[in-house]
C-alpha cells in the first residue's frame, strides 16, 4: 500500500460480503476516508464465479457457474440488479420466484401447495434423488438430508425386438447409447452442434444408438439409429 498515509478500513475478501461492505464504506451510510480491500486470488467475487469457456469446435464462449448460481429473493434485491448490470443476465435466470411460477403455470405445483420459499425453511426430511459421491464439489449435509439416487427408477423391461437384434449385431465392438436427458428437446440444438455429433458418431466403429425427438435425419450414419 504504498503512497497510502493512513487507512480506516480494510476489508478482507472480495466475495459478496466483502464488495457489500465495501459498498457502504464508500457510498453508503458508513462512509469512510479511506477504505482498501484485500483479495487473495485474482479475480473478485469468492464463491461466485463465472467461467468463460472458448469451444474450439464453435469458436464461441460459453458460460458456466463453478459456485453460486442461483438468486435468492427474487428479482427486486440488490444482488438481482447488480448481477444483471454486470453480466447481462439471461431472461431464465433461475430465482425461486420464477422457477415456482413456472411450476405453477405448467401444472407441476399443487394449487393448495405452499410457496416454495415456505417448503424451504420448514422441511423436515428432504430426500434427494442423486449420489453423494457425485456431488460437485462434496458438501456436508444434516442427517435430515438423504441421498436416494435411484429413487425413481423401475424394474427394467425387455428390448423391443428389432432394438435386441441391432443391439446383439454390434457384436465385439459393442454399442453407444447417447441421451441428453428427458428435460431436453434434442432437436432444438444449434444445428452446428447436430453436425459434429452426426461426424463424431460416424467415425465410431460402435453402433450408436441415439434419443432423438424425430424419425429421421437425413445425413444420418448408418451405424447410427435414432430412437424416441
Ligand atoms: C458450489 C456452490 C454453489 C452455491 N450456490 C449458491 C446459490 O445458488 N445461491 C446462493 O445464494 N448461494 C450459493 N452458494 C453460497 C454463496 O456462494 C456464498 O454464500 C457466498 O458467495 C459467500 O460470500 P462471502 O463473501 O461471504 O464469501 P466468499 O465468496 O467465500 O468470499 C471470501 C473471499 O475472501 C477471500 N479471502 C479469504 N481469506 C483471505 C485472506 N486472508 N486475505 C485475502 N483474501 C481472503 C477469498 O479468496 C474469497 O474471495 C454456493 C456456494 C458454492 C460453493
Amino acid at each position: 500500500m504504498q503512497g497510502a498515509t493512513s487507512i480506516d478500513v480494510v476489508v478482507v475478501g472480495g466475495g459478496a460480503s466483502g464488495l457489500s461492505a465495501m459498498k457502504q464504506f464508500q457510498g453508503g451510510k458508513r462512509k469512510v476516508n479511506s477504505v482498501v480491500l484485500l483479495e487473495a486470488q485474482d479475480y473478485l467475487g469468492g464463491r461466485v464465479k463465472t467461467v468463460r469457456t472458448s469451444i474450439e469446435a464453435t469458436g464461441k464462449t460459453v458460460l458456466t457457474e463453478d459456485g453460486a448460481e442461483w438468486v435468492h429473493g427474487g428479482r427486486t434485491t440488490d444482488l438481482y440488479r447488480l448481477a444483471k448490470k454486470l453480466n447481462g443476465l439471461a431472461p431464465d435466470t433461475k430465482t425461486w420466484s420464477n422457477i415456482e411460477h413456472e411450476c405453477r403455470q405448467r401444472g407441476l405445483c399443487l394449487s393448495d401447495m405452499p410457496s416454495l420459499m415456505n417448503l424451504r425453511m420448514n422441511s423436515s426430511l428432504l430426500l434427494i434423488n442423486s449420489v453423494k459421491s457425485a456431488d460437485i464439489p462434496p458438501r456436508p449435509t444434516v442427517p435430515s438430508i438423504i441421498y436416494a439416487g435411484g429413487l425413481h427408477l423401475k424394474e427394467s423391461k425387455p428390448l423391443p425386438k428389432d432394438l435386441e437384434d441391432w443391439v446383439k449385431g454390434a457384436g465385439e465392438e459393442g454399442f453407444i447409447f447417447f441421451s441428453l436427458g428427458s428435460a431436453v428437446v434434442p432437436s432444438s440444438m444449434p444445428e452446428e452442434y447436430r453436425k459434429i455429433l452426426v461426424k463424431t458418431f460416424g467415425s465410431l466403429k460402435q453402433r450408436v444408438l441415439w434419443k432423438w425427438d424425430k424419425d429421421t435425419m437425413d445425413d444420418l450414419p448408418p451405424n447410427v439409429r435414432l430412437g424416441t
